[in-house]
């Protein structure tokens, strides 16, 4: 019996914060007085869709295919890493079949913002908002994310071919 067309993947990934940053996430730009930096602009969750996606295709990471080294990505929209990790695992045959992730951030609540997050990173991805599951959550205060230093995401992601 042959395997079935199917392969999930997982993708972890965390950003500093600092005063006066813009904050980006989900692909949107969320008010507050601190954002996310690195050498993107530091969309933690776009970041670790991309990593499960190209991890479910077994085809290395995010930093592989996009190098912090490299100028041209200082300050990149991440939502068109996103686009190019589509067409990479597309080099395999694979779809997007859903998302689920999770953002660890103290500040701001997130909870408002989740639906226009899904309506943007549905549309960057061409698939349904119905495949995309965003969760928010504290860590009770603990930790770099408690402490309000930084930010984390965790995604997991199913890719399939037809
Ligand atoms: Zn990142």
């Amino acid at each position: 019996m042959s395997k079935p067309n199917i392969r999930v993947g997982y993708g972890y990934d965390v950003h500093a914060l600092a005063e006066g940053v813009d904050f980006w996430i989900g692909g949107i730009k969320v008010p507050h007085t601190h954002g996310a930096y690195g050498h993107s602009d530091a969309d933690v969750l776009i970041h670790v869709i991309c990593d499960a996606l190209l991890g479910a295709a077994n085809m290395r990471d995010i930093g592989y295919h996009f190098s912090d080294k490299d100028p041209q990505y200082k300050g990149i929209d991440s939502k068109i890493l996103l686009k190019e990790v589509l067409e990479i695992i597309s080099e395999k045959g694979y779809k997007v079949g859903n998302i689920d992730s999770t953002v660890c951030l103290e500040m701001p609540k997130l909870n408002p913002h989740i639906p226009a997050m899904k309506e943007c990173l549905a549309e960057v991805m061409n698939i349904a908002e119905e495949d995309i599951s965003i969760k928010a959550t504290t860590t009770e205060k603990l930790g770099f994310v408690g402490k309000e230093e930084g930010v984390a995401a965790h995604a997991t992601v199913l890719i399939y071919k037809d």
